[in-house]
């Protein structure tokens, strides 16, 4: 094993040059062994051999923001747009509930049809609803004004993946109109209103270098949110990373077990981009060291249309049909999906 990796594991108050270090060493299988390992521990310790269901509704893919790397930017006129009415929503919380999900996801483009007001209601109406449920949303960036709005209004958590912490790489993934301040400032408002946050980024994003994970994992350090959420990066068609190559699935599995190991008691997703990169890949990523998976509630006939990335596993199920094959991929590498809402270990 490499040493920094023995140094890691002993105490994890690496700098920057030393992260950078430690992610090199993906290459190595003893060192990517010894870390899955001790991410392991850390999760059976926190969470036993539990994995937290999220219902994901993608209830919009309009969008104002123009993200090279996204299929649903503001840019892809070719994109199919739809948006879910409220009573829509509701429907696929209905259809969630009674497959025991016990947390929702509303998640979309920056849509400016859903105003605070609008979005107040969604909120509302959710969680009068269905009050024994956690609300998550992952809406974009909005001011602390419109953020401390949907808190009042009850919801709980908030999903905003920073992207990336370094500076000049989130600029060759965004529009000049997109800082990456104001998006980490973003997070440290959410944080502050007490939702229960989670940041994250994209591994293998054109431009990412060792040197660009060190920051991301200084500051999910920094931030220590509740969540963190990575998948490999994948090209869409219709964007101007079309060409790009894939990001890799095994460097998303050893940075799963760093931040495992990181923040030992963080609500981990083995995320859909994933399953998509590798079709064991959710299971693999549940044994380096993720906790949570998140099946996708939207109506199917709406499920390509939220094309991030090509090729999006699961877009032609029905909810129950997709439940049922992720709590067997959960089991066959020896967790068990549970009925909870899976708040963050205290
Ligand atoms: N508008 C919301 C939701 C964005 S979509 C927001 O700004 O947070 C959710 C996540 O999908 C993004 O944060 C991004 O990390 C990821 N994503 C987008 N395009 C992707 C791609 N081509 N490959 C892999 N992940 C992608």
């Amino acid at each position: 094993m490499e040493k920094i990796v023995q140094r890691f594991l002993e105490r994890q108050d690496l700098e920057k040059a030393e992260f950078a270090e430690l992610v090199r060493c993906a290459a190595d299988p003893e060192s990517a062994d010894a870390l899955r390992a001790r991410a392991m521990e850390l999760r059976r310790r926190y969470y036993g051999d539990k994995v937290y269901t999220r219902g994901l509704i993608e209830f919009t893919n309009y969008c104002q923001n123009d993200c090279y790397y996204c299929g649903i930017r503001r840019g892809n006129r070719l994109a199919v747009r739809y948006r879910l009415t409220k009573e829509e929503i509701l429907e696929c919380c209905r259809e969630g509930y009674a497959l025991g999900f016990r947390t929702f996801v509303l998640q979309g483009g920056e849509d400016g049809y859903y105003t605070d007001g609008r979005m107040e209601d969604v909120i509302r109406s959710v969680k009068e609803a269905y009050p024994d449920c956690a609300l998550t949303l992952s809406v974009g960036e909005k001011s602390y004004e419109s953020y401390r709005r949907f808190r009042q209004a009850g919801a709980d958590r908030y999903l905003l993946r920073h992207e990336t912490a370094d500076d000049a790489h989130y600029r060759r993934l965004h529009p000049a109109s997109q800082s990456p301040e104001r998006r980490r400032q973003c997070l440290w408002d959410l944080k502050e209103l007490g939702y229960q946050v989670g940041a994250g980024f994209m591994v293998g994003s054109p431009g990412q270098t060792a040197e660009c994970l060190a920051e991301d994992l200084l500051f999910l350090r920094r931030l220590a949110p509740q969540m963190v959420g990575i998948g490999p990066f994948l090209p869409h068609h219709d964007t101007i990373f079309a060409r790009e190559r894939a990001g890799s699935v095994e460097l998303t599995l050893y940075l799963l077990s760093v931040i495992r190991i990181l923040l030992p008691k963080a609500l981990i997703p083995a995320t859909t981009a994933l399953g998509t990169a590798d079709p064991e890949g959710r299971e693999r990523g549940l044994l380096a060291g993720a906790n949570v998976v998140m099946p996708n509630l939207s109506p199917v006939g709406k499920r390509k249309q939220y094309e991030l990335y090509d090729n999006k596993i699961c877009t032609g199920e029905e909810a129950a049909e997709c439940l049922g094959c992720l709590a067997r991929r959960v089991e066959s590498v020896g967790f068990r999906l549970v009925s909870e809402r899976g708040d963050a270990a205290m």
